[in-house]
């Protein structure tokens, strides 16, 4: 089949499957009329039921062969996305032994918010191999135990802003990156698991949970075990994760001292739907008014999201004040090591860190002393 133009994100038919997607993910994504649209555009199909990969919804309103799915979504400019298989395992253990079975030929598939761009530039041409959809696990849930907060990684990002565990300090920071991060529709697809496993050095909710000291839950043919997350992060999308494992679930830490958190993210534009030029999340502790632990951690500013530890290092050793906070702000732009790319130059992006972190600290003093 050639190329055509098709209103739909993913269409896969026949077996071996054969998909097309659309160029654009961001605008109307994941609807019913991005279906409708797709199927009334093969006017050659008849009468047969489609159903979307992602959601398992069906729809019949003809047009359409049987043996067709769609991952829905887009409206503009198809293109040819080829993959070997697509499984929806009903398990962890079963998506572990596709794991074991297709290992660097297999690739998960969560919100696929980041999947799906990132095969557009090949040609127009996506060889996915074996996606694994791993939205049927029941991995998306927000607990609180006595260990900690637990959010599986399958967690809508929407859903972070909407729960109240994140409501307060120092856990409010997570769900403020939240909001910032991308559209209302993006979000309501996109996982808080793809977001760090992705391990973009922009990433939004890579930067609270490094603040708040986080852990995950790593899942393999070999058990699960723990790891802190400024270990899970290799570089620009690499992560310490083996071909057949995956993530479990994010561990938050409670914390037994008074802290206060922040985020803040520098943009293009005001619609959001732009990644960071510079991101920056900090939680300082307090014990009555010196501050004993400090977290200041930068986005799009390195090879991935780091800890500026030395910067870190110069306030936790006391009184928050104005010359602390200018001396940590000009050390924590010395520990960046940004590039130039088509958002912004290398060397505005130091500047950036700078100002972010003086802003993000000052706006943390003023509430540590109200
Ligand atoms: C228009 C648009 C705007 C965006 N804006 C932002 C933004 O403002 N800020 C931002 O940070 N990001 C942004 N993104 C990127 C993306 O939305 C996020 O990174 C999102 O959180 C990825 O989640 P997902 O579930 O869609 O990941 P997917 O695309 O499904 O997966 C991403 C990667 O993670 C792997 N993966 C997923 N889940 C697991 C798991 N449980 N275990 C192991 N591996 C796993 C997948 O195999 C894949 O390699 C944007 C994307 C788009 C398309």
């Amino acid at each position: 089949m050639s190329r055509q133009k098709i209103h739909a994100q993913v269409i896969r038919i026949g077996n071996p499957p054969f998909c097309l997607k659309s160029y654009r993910q961001c605008r109307g994504c994941f609807g019913w009329r991005n279906m409708i649209r797709a199927a009334r555009s093969k006017a050659a199909w008849q009468d047969r039921p489609i159903k979307c990969l992602l959601t398992g919804l069906t729809l019949k309103i003809g047009g359409i062969p049987e043996d067709t799915d769609l991952i829905t979504g887009g409206n503009t400019d198809a293109i040819q996305l080829k993959s070997r298989g697509f499984h929806k395992p009903g398990t962890i253990e079963e998506t572990i032994d596709l794991l074991v079975k297709y290992q660097r030929d297999a690739c998960l598939i969560a919100g696929g918010t980041d999947i799906l761009p990132r095969h557009q530039g090949d040609g127009n041409r996506l060889t996915a191999g074996h996606l694994i959809d791993i939205s049927g696990l029941g991995l998306d849930y927000i607990q609180n135990t006595d260990a900690g907060i637990h959010i599986g990684a399958a967690t809508r990002i929407n859903d972070l802003i909407s729960s109240p565990v994140f409501s307060s300090e120092p856990y409010g920071v997570l769900a403020e990156a939240a909001r910032v991060h991308s559209t209302h529709t993006i979000r309501n697809r996109a996982t808080i698991g793809g977001n760090l496993c992705n391990a973009s050095p922009c990433a939004d909710l890579a930067l609270p949970l490094l603040a708040l000291d986080a852990y995950l839950v790593i899942l393999g043919p070999n058990g699960k075990h723990l790891i802190d997350l400024e270990s899970f992060f290799q570089g620009p999308n690499c992560t310490i994760l083996e071909p057949d494992q995956m993530m479990q679930e994010i561990l938050i830490p409670f914390t037994n001292h008074l802290a206060l958190s922040g985020f803040l993210k520098l943009g293009r534009h005001q619609t959001k739907i732009d990644t960071a030029i510079v991101n920056v999340a900090t939680r300082l502790s307090f014990k009555e008014n010196d501050c004993i632990d400090a977290r200041i951690v930068i986005g799009s500013a390195g090879p991935m999201v780091f800890r500026a530890k030395k910067a870190e290092a110069l306030i936790k050793t006391g009184i928050l004040d104005d010359d602390a906070i200018n001396l940590a702000a000009g050390t924590a732009m010395q520990e960046a090591s940004p590039l130039d790319d088509i958002r912004a130059s290398a060397a505005y992006r130091k500047e950036m860190v700078a100002e972010l972190v003086k802003e993000s600290l000052k706006i943390i003093m003023k509430r540590s002393l109200s």
